[in-house]
């Protein structure tokens, strides 16, 4: 029982992905917003992604 391809979209820009199979931890780009996002679930052929914290320096807020 395996799927060819995951859906998925993206939570910033809600482009719908498809992705190849992938396992939780991985980390896609969205081709639309070029985000970086990270497989945080996978289930029932769908993927839960989330983006990732861009580690820039903080300039004070
Ligand atoms: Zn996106």
């Amino acid at each position: 029982m395996s799927t060819a391809t995951l859906t998925g979209s993206c939570p910033e820009c809600e482009t719908d992905l498809t992705v190849p199979p992938v396992v939780r931890g991985e980390t896609l780009s969205c081709p639309e917003c070029m985000l970086t996002l990270r497989v945080e679930d996978v289930q029932e052929g769908q993927v839960v992604l989330e983006m990732i914290e861009v580690q820039l320096r903080d300039w004070g807020q």
